[in-house]
């Protein structure tokens, strides 16, 4: 019987671990911080032995092969340790995919990613189809390949999931967009990040479908230094293409093959440019999958914004508060402030990821009448919007926020939480974050 070490006891280091057991491998899991109780009681329940608060290398350096989570950088010293004493290191999606043979869609890029996955679910699964949904949302793959069967899989990945895939295959890959963020893990390097997001497209081949933006300028220029077999299938929102996905006048147009569906921009339930590019990917994928066009229409015209999207919160004496949480870089929150045609009362701030704030200063000049900066250090935020914005104010809670934003804006007005920043100086995550803002929207 092999080994198998996983490091981290999140969602997918316990569902690789159910997985390993399952499929009769001897399993170790291990994390050197605390492991929540959900997921120590998944391992208690599936006889898993687990260690938390530290890494024995003598259970770990014994293994045959190591499947890493995510969050776990490969530079960690324990992962050195392993990679040094020859031992094959794994993604959790690499691991499950072995164990698969369903049909996997599989969407990555740095904005959009959520959206476009649940977009996707939701449209398959509104055709009847047997579907799942794993990667970075809800349950983990891996859990899903144990315990349940589907016939298709529709999976968000990231990049740090990509580092340590090797022979998975996608029969559909999307890559969204790829703006810099992230670039810590990567050396600062956007030729390394961007690379590592084409990772989705290895060992694809002539059956297989790539959906892109050909309007994303950093994606183009890596297009040409890769080889992809798979069926190219751009959306633009700029130029017509052959195949693929783009505007004719008020309406998109989806075209794969001789099959073709048209839609009024204004039926998609999502608002905002960046949600036509998610839902063109969506419906070029609907397209590949066959599905026909009134299924098609009626899921992007239904679908429910995803929670820290851009969701809408409620509207209190006429103001609209939008809780977009999820904004953690710039281009992100760039595209929320391009589709208020309110003004707008902007909630900024957090963990800076070396944010260059430049190209928001011609929508903040126009839209913004006040900006709320909530985190530990809002300097670069004054330096960067200090004359563009009429005014800027410091707090360091959400609820504070909430407040003196309820305070400055009038009737027909917007208070938008759209950050640009990691939310770790002063929140759990961005979770955390968004659902203090409801809270004290609710309580206003
Ligand atoms: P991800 O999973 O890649 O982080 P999400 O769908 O969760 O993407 O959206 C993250 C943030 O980016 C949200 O603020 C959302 O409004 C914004 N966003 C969504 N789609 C796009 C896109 N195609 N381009 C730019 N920003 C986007």
């Amino acid at each position: 019987m092999s080994r198998i070490v996983i490091l981290g006891g999140g969602e997918s280091g316990t569902g690789a671990a159910v997985l390993a057991k399952v499929k009769g491998f001897d399993v170790f899991l291990s994390d050197k911080g605390e492991i929540t109780p959900e997921y120590t009681e998944i391992l208690r329940k599936w006889d898993i032995p687990y260690e938390s608060g530290q890494h024995s290398e003598d259970r770990i350096l014994n293994a045959d092969e190591v499947i890493k989570s995510p969050g776990i950088p490969s530079d960690a010293p324990i992962v050195r340790k392993i990679a040094d004493a020859g031992i094959s290191i794994i993604s959790e999606i690499e691991f499950a995919g072995r164990y698969d043979s369903a049909k996997k869609i599989c969407i990555t890029g740095s904005n959009g990613k959520t959206t476009t996955t649940s977009l996707i679910y939701y449209l398959l699964q509104q055709a009847g189809l047997n579907v799942g949904l794993g990667g970075n949302i809800g349950r983990s793959y891996a859990y899903q390949v144990a315990t349940e069967q589907h016939d298709i899989y529709v999976l968000e990945i990231s990049s740090f999931q990509l580092d340590n895939m090797y022979d998975f295959k996608a029969d559909i890959a999307i890559i969204t967009n790829i703006t810099p963020d992230h670039l810590d893990r990567y050396d600062h390097s956007i030729e390394k990040y961007a690379m590592a997001k084409f990772r989705i497209t290895q060992n694809m081949d002539k059956d297989d479908c790539f959906i892109f933006c050909s309007d994303d300028e950093i994606t183009i220029r890596h297009l040409d230094q890769i080889v992809i077999k798979a069926k190219m299938l751009p959306f633009s929102q700029k130029k017509e293409v052959k195949e693929g996905a783009f505007l004719r006048g008020d309406k998109m147009v989806v075209r794969v093959g001789d099959k073709e569906c048209d839609m009024f921009l204004q039926e998609l339930a999502l608002g905002g440019k960046h949600n036509v590019y998610n839902s063109m990917a969506a419906a070029i994928a609907g397209k590949v999958m066959d599905i026909d066009n009134d299924n098609i229409r009626r899921s992007l015209s239904s679908f429910q914004a995803v929670e820290h999207r851009l969701e809408k919160v409620m509207s209190i004496k006429d103001v609209l508060y939008i809780n977009d949480s999820k904004a953690t870089n710039v281009d992100a929150a760039w595209y929320a402030l391009e589709c208020q045609d309110r003004p707008v009362v902007w909630i900024v701030g957090g963990t800076d990821k070396g944010n260059d704030y430049s190209v928001l200063l011609d929508l903040a000049r126009e839209k913004v009448k006040a900006m709320i900066c909530m985190g530990l250090d809002n300097r670069k935020f004054h330096e960067s919007f200090k004359g563009v914005v009429p005014e800027i104010h410091d707090v360091t809670s959400a609820a504070d926020a909430v407040k003196l934003a309820s305070r400055i804006a009038k009737a027909g007005d917007v208070v938008l939480l759209s950050p640009c920043c990691a939310s770790f100086d002063l929140f759990k995550n961005y979770e955390d974050r968004g659902k203090k803002f409801k809270e004290a929207v609710r309580n206003l």
